[in-house]
């Protein structure tokens, strides 16, 4: 590294391998993308300047073009060295999420002022000399100015500063650093050029910085799913949270295929994958020419979203557009275009829906919010439909609830059709919200589980029964047990058993007196941690219900495994009973259970005569409407005193 301009060669091919490997793994859509472009072909122009102004001015050559060429390249150098920190103030904003600020035009004129001011500066010295001056004698010598120069520059470098505090709380630490690292690099080459002329290690630092973002910042194996071709899921949560934060709207389109795992398991995996990247080709190819900013993302359930910086954006001619494209696909014979079936929605988040997470959840489950025929949901659904109001609001109705304790406990009265009595009952969470009124647990259990406040809300479900339990005399009404519902999460929580146990001794509950509802899907998230549980309260003499029993896909072989006493037979089934052949599939399944040593309740009874069949074919208990709708405690009470009354009579 004998040569001065070494640095600078280095620091122009470790531009040109980052900018390579930008445009080889597609990383050139989205904000944040595009401004770290712009930020490399930046430093690239000013790497390049820095080298060729720095040959001639340590080359005198004794010809008329030297002069006119190493000032332009020298005043060239300039005017870019301070672009580059315009543009990664650019940077910064975009990653902050609040990029959406500069369409404003007095935002614009405000940012761009300082630096249109340095130019001014930088070009007054062509009269005044007084930044530098280049002569044959003595080459490049610096001025006082240029120092004004550079102070006035780092207004663009406390304005990023400011921002990078501000977002401290919602980047990944070693993202921040490195992008704080650019800072420190900067005054760390002020200071270095204070003590030695001549800028060569300055470019060094910037395409380090460069090196450092590309692999750190903007990683693309965190935010490219590169199967398909589009932005991953994480992305897309990350992108929603930045706009949630910063009060950044967005118009978002999600394309829901909700057949997806049929569909991959008949044509694999690959021509799947191929089918998503020609629909991102395609949905790119339509976006082209539109000066719209995009950002293209897919989650691996089957959900491709294409979010709109723009809220104003009319997606009408891209959603025709799509729609005649599958409609033509769907024309030709069987192939795995035609099949995959999808829906979609046009959301205006934060104002349809305010919270990244539960725009998460939506994306995934929409089609399951609205009629089977029904297509797409939009702005107008959102607006006359009270479910997706709650849905938008209901983190905050949790937060209220869990701190205003708005939850209750109501049990629902399960009849023995053996003894003839209510002996059991399920415990049912109501929420009843001050300004929404009542919501369906249906509904908030899930967000919770989604939103990460499912924890408290089992806990209190778990505290609250064994508190009713022991405040009832249960040989007085006669009760042998509760069944409590666990939610997915609490079934995989380490804690759980010792939290269960330690209520049991805290309020002299039995064990014999909690029975466990769990459903099949938490073999899906964590069978390990679930089965460790059940294993360990199952020693502890507490006992297990699966339920909703006819509703997934019942794997005999699984249930075999599970040390279960009940199957709680799913409302839907039971609805099905009017019909011989549903009936002889449930009087089957009866007999089924009964061989492998299990009882059955059937939930969602209604009617009398769905009563006399089931207790025809052997069902152990009855749960439904027909007895008694789900009571609040002291109805409870009231209810079983009543019961025994009657039937001592
Ligand atoms: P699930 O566990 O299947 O509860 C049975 C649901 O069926 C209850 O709805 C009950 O009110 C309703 N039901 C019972 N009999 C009839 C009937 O004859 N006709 C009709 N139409 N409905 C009947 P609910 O209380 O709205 O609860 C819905 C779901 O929310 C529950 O389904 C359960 O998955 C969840 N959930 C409720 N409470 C809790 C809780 O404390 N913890 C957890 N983790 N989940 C809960
Ligand atoms: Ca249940
Ligand atoms: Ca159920």
């Amino acid at each position: 590294m004998n040569s001065p301009f070494s640095w600078d060669i280095v620091s122009l091919m470790i531009v040109a391998i980052v900018f390579f490997a930008t445009i080889f793994k597609h990383m050139t859509e989205g904000q944040e993308n595009r401004s770290f472009l712009a930020f490399q072909v930046s430093v690239f122009f000013m790497a390049v300047f820095d080298l060729v102004s720095e040959i001639l001015n340590r080359n005198p050559v004794d010809e008329p073009w030297w002069l006119p060429a190493a000032y332009i390249t020298t005043y060239l150098f300039f005017i870019i060295r301070h672009l580059v920190n315009v543009i990664y103030l650019l940077y910064i904003i975009s990653i902050a999420g609040i990029r959406f600020k500069l369409y404003r035009t007095v935002h614009r004129v405000l940012i761009l002022m300082p630096y249109v001011t340095i130019v001014m500066m930088i070009l007054s010295n062509l009269f005044s000399g007084e930044m530098f001056t280049i002569t044959f004698e003595e080459g490049y010598k610096r001025g006082d100015g240029i120092l004004y120069i550079y102070l006035f520059g780092w207004i663009y470098s406390a304005i990023g500063l400011y921002y990078l505090v501000r977002i401290r709380h919602y980047i990944d630490l070693h993202k921040w650093i490195i992008l704080i690292l650019m800072y420190v690099m900067a005054l760390a080459v002020m200071a270095w050029q204070g003590l030695h002329e001549g800028l060569l290690v300055e470019m060094l630092a910037y395409a380090l910085a460069l090196l450092l973002n590309h692999l750190l910042v903007l990683r693309p194996e965190e935010i490219l799913d590169v199967n398909v071709d589009m932005y991953s899921w994480r992305y897309y949560r990350e992108h929603l949270r930045h706009c949630e934060i910063a009060g950044h709207p967005l118009k978002i389109v999600v394309i829901r295929y909700f057949n997806t795992p049929e569909v991959r398991s008949i044509f694999g995996e690959k021509n799947y994958n191929s089918y998503m990247r020609d629909l991102a080709k395609r949905i790119r190819g339509f976006l082209k020419n539109k000066k719209e900013v995009y950002t293209l993302f897919y989650g691996p359930v089957g959900c491709v979203c294409i979010a709109f910086d723009d809220m104003a954006y009319d997606e009408g001619p891209l959603m025709r557009f799509l729609l005649d494209k599958f409609e033509e696909l769907r024309k030709d014979e069987l192939c795995l275009a035609s099949i995959m079936q999808f829906k979609y929605a046009v959301v205006r988040f934060l104002v349809d829906i305010r919270h990244a997470e539960s725009m998460m959840g939506f994306t995934v489950r929409f089609p399951s919010f609205i009629p089977l025929q029904q297509e797409c949901i939009e702005q107008k659904d959102f607006e006359s439909n009270s479910s997706f109001k709650l849905r938008n609001h209901i983190n905050s109705i949790i937060n209220r609830a869990l701190n205003d304790n708005n939850f209750e406990m109501y049990y629902q009265p399960i009849y023995d059709l053996r003894s003839d009595t209510f002996a059991t009952a399920e415990a049912l969470i109501r929420l009843n919200d001050p300004k929404y009124g009542f919501v369906p647990p249906a509904l908030f259990i899930r967000e919770a589980e989604n939103c990460g406040l499912i924890k408290p809300i089992g806990d209190f479900v778990l505290e609250s029964v064994h508190e009713f339990l022991s405040s009832i005399r249960q040989e007085d009404l006669g009760v042998r047990y509760v069944e409590i519902n666990l939610s997915v999460h609490q079934c995989t929580h380490i804690g759980l058993a010792d939290y269960i146990t330690g209520l049991g001794k805290k309020y002299e509950v039995p064990p014999e007196m909690v029975n466990l509802e769990i459903t099949e899907s938490v073999n899906a998230v964590n069978p390990e941690a679930f089965m460790e549980n059940m294993g360990r309260l199952v020693e502890m003499g507490y006992s297990f219900a699966l339920d909703d029993y006819g509703t997934g896909f019942s794997n005999v072989a699984r249930l075999l495994k599970m040390p279960l006493k009940i199957v709680k037979i799913d409302k839907s089934v039971i609805d099905t009973i009017g019909d011989e052949r549903s009936m002889s599939v449930v009087e089957n399944t009866v007999r089924m259970m009964h061989g492998i040593g299990l009882e059955v309740v059937c939930e969602g009874v209604e009617t009398k005569e769905q009563v006399m069949k089931l207790k025809n074919i052997g069902c152990d208990y009855i749960q439904g409407y027909f007895y008694s709708k789900p009571l609040p405690r002291d109805e409870y009470v009231r209810f079983l005193k009543k019961h025994k009354e009657a039937k001592s009579d």
